[in-house]
């Protein structure tokens, strides 16, 4: 038995390799062995030439990204900013908006750095107007007697731009907004005073009295307010504010349904759901208000299922219910004309159009928008009563789609299969030094191998490597064998065709603030890589992001994948650069849910348009993500101040080389705490120009959205150092 001598010789003799026994098999040696690509071969066991049609299958796109993404005849992802509608010089090419975004100043490009949050607004309008036109065909033919008016939940993404986009896009047709506090109610009042006068301003969520001024303030801005009653007990303060304002409110009810939807989503609805009235509420609310000479006010009945409906059938149910509602406080003689059926029309996030589970709904818009229309005209024909304005809150439905999340995958664990081959010289050296009692082991797991016995395989290999533990705890075997056992256990199942051939790569990202929903509720977005898509993804993957977290890794994909099949960082051939994927359909709920995670910020944000010229798209708007001083600044760090007592010390104990240090210093307040890429980081080094810098207005395509200079003077001293 070799004792820890043998470590300090561990260099093996280059004869022992050859000198050995050969009981080490060859690889392939085994029958039954493994294939070795995961996707796509041919019956005959030949590589089928790969194509971007092959790719668009095996990522589900022609499913889930219909009409608004394909792959184009370069392998890259491109975005139809008009959906169907989009003519094939109007694609715009992913890789190109990258390229444009995160190339240095000096190459021209914007210096911006990943991850990089891309917004099309032309998908926004796109959604908006297909939204719209789908009731528009629905109510044109059931005969329908009223007309749709849409709100936008600001929930689902408060960003400036969305909300103005969705104001001013929405204006032709009145659409709205609706907010759920008092935060958004004063964006969604500002908004709302440049767009068109009809547009409902729905007053949703918890009140007080504050956020029951705020409404009446915005009625008499000639504003059209609903203040919308959550809780009963709202009503008396609304009566009491509006009679202390002298602003006379329009009111709706929000009504708890029996009807039920049991997806993740659907804790808002039923008997038990958190909000709205109960039967017996919505009739006193109806009897206070009549005896209050107010039940002219009462004038919306609202209700929202629950978000991702997954079905047309449950959707009619729910709908069918408050439209008897609606009808009931009609007879009691409340002046409605409005039905507001809340959000929940839902996304196809897998592309398998089934009901199934949250990922994914069964229905279409128009068939979204018929199945509504005629059950409201149902229940309203039967009643006799005149058909109401309708208003759906469909928030993830219109921003979903228009967002891409793009993150660098900076390197990937190195498989097994590359282990092995820098362990094998020295393998059999190793492994002929082992104790006597592992060596049986060793020879009974070869012999199985041999047999094919891969179960027996399994226990032998098992035993091998816990025996081979032991001993490396008390010491009796060096770092080099036991890395040999688990190099010779590895080789036997990438033989045995059991191998773990799943590799993890590392992405520049953190799921916690740009993914929450994935980390929170297990909701999966399609993430793919957005170029080399004409060639065969030759590995499977799963992510892995830069939180010291264990959760913080991808490993579930839609469709039910457990891996996701990507291309051989390094081994892409004919391209240079970084390897780069993306996350779609995530414009909705996660900007706002995103957190601070090992203070992870949020990412370079562009807004891309189309353009006429010859990249067919302009940046209208670049911000570069947060830097590593505004991120310690959201948790009351003072960056200013933690410079300069650092830059202090570093004089101190520096001399002489006290102005590079602190430069440096100074760099790294300014930037992201996202990594850099090699080739990122040499063209923007400090000293060069490359670096993305607060305000954008140098580059001719974009405008505005930088911070402004708002800061001390020590700040712009300090900015100034980090030129
Ligand atoms: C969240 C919410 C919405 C938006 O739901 P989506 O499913 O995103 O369309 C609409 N109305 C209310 C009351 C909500 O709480």
């Amino acid at each position: 038995m070799p004792a820890l001598a043998c470590v300090d010789a561990a260099v093996s003799p280059p004869s022992y390799g050859i000198a050995w026994d050969g009981a080490l098999p060859a690889p392939g040696i085994f029958p039954g062995g493994a294939p070795t690509t995961p996707v796509g071969d041919a019956a005959d066991g030949r590589p089928v030439p790969w194509s971007p049609d092959l790719s668009a299958v095996l990522y589900r796109i022609d499913s889930w990204g219909v009409p608004y993404f394909c792959i184009n005849a370069a392998g890259d992802i491109a975005v139809r900013p008009y959906g169907a509608a989009t003519l094939p010089h109007q694609e715009i090419d992913l890789m190109k908006v990258v390229k444009k975004a995160s190339d240095p100043k000096f190459d021209g490009g914007l210096g911006l750095r990943l991850p990089l949050l891309v917004r099309f607004p032309d998908v926004l309008r796109h959604r908006l107007e297909s939204l719209h036109s789908a009731f528009e065909f629905a109510i044109q033919s059931n005969g329908y007697g009223s007309p749709y008016q849409g709100v936008y939940p600001v929930k689902c993404n408060q960003d400036r731009y969305i909300v103005e986009d969705i104001v001013e896009f929405g204006a032709p047709f009145g659409f709205g907004l609706e907010a759920g506090s008092k935060a958004e109610l004063l964006l969604a009042m500002n908004c709302l005073s440049k767009g068109s006068p009809e547009a409902f301003l729905i007053c949703n969520g918890y009140k007080d009295e504050e956020y029951i001024v705020l409404a009446l303030i915005a009625r008499s801005m000639d504003l059209n307010t609903v203040i919308v009653l959550e809780q009963e007990e709202e009503l008396d303060a609304v009566v009491e504010t509006s009679l202390r304002l002298g602003v006379r409110p329009v009111i709706g009810l929000r009504a708890k349904l029996r009807t039920k939807h049991s997806g993740h989503f659907g804790s808002t609805s039923g008997e038990n759901g958190k909000f709205g009235l109960t039967t017996a509420q919505i009739l006193s609310v109806a009897h206070k208000l009549q005896r209050l000479d107010m039940l002219d006010c009462l004038q919306l009945l609202h209700f929202h299922i629950g978000s991702q409906i997954p079905s047309t059938a449950l959707l009619s149910d729910g709908v069918s219910e408050a439209a008897q509602i609606y009808c009931e406080l009609s007879r009691l003689g409340a002046s409605m004309r409005v039905i507001d059926i809340g959000g929940g029309l839902g996304i196809d996030y897998d592309g398998s159009h089934s009901g199934g589970t949250d990922m994914s709904v069964s229905y279409s818009l128009d068939e979204y928008a018929d199945a509504v229309v005629r059950s409201v005209m149902l229940a309203c024909d039967r009643k006799h009563i005149r058909h109401p304005i309708i208003c759906s809150e469909s928030g993830r439905a219109l921003v979903s789609h228009h967002s891409v999340l793009i993150f660098e995958a900076i390197s990937s664990s190195t498989s097994k299969a590359e282990t092995l081959s820098s362990m094998a010289p020295n393998l059999a050296y190793f492994l002929d030094e082992l104790a006597d009692d592992v060596r049986s082991d060793y020879r009974n797991l070869m012999a199985a191998a041999f047999r094919c016995e891969y179960e027996t395989c399994a226990l032998y290999a098992d035993r091998l490597k816990w025996r081979c533990v032991d001993q490396f705890k008390e010491g009796i075997l060096g770092l080099e064998h036991l890395a040999a056992v688990d190099a010779l256990c590895d080789l036997v199942s990438k033989e045995m065709g059991v191998a773990d051939s799943v590799k993890t790569y590392h992405v520049n990202l953190s799921l916690f603030t740009s993914l929450p929903d994935f980390w929170a509720i297990g909701q999966l977005f399609p993430i793919i890589p957005i170029h080399h898509l004409d060639q065969r993804p030759e590995v499977k993957g799963i992510l892995s992001d830069l939180t010291c977290d264990s959760d913080g890794k991808v490993d579930r994909f839609i469709g039910g994948q457990s891996s996701l099949p990507l291309h051989e960082l390094g081994g892409i051939t004919g391209k240079e650069g970084g390897y780069y994927l993306g996350m779609f359909l995530g414009g909705a709920y996660q900007e706002a849910l995103g957190g601070l995670h090992n203070l992870f910020g949020g990412p370079s944000v562009v807004r891309v348009s189309h353009a006429d010229g010859p990249h067919c798209f302009a940046v209208t708007l670049a911000v570069p993500g947060q830097s590593c001083a505004d991120v310690l600044r959201a948790l009351q760090h003072e960056p200013a101040m933690m410079f300069d007592a650092l830059k202090h010390r570093a004089e101190e104990c520096a001399a002489g080389s006290g102005d590079a240090l602190s430069c440096a210093l100074a760099h790294a307040f300014h930037s992201m705490p996202y990594l850099v890429s090699r080739t990122a980081a040499r063209a923007a080094a400090p000293g060069s120009d490359g670096e993305a810098t607060d305000a954008m207005t140098s580059d001719s395509e974009a405008s505005g959205g930088g911070r402004d200079g708002e800061e001390d003077e020590d700040w712009e001293f300090m900015r100034c150092l980090s030129m």
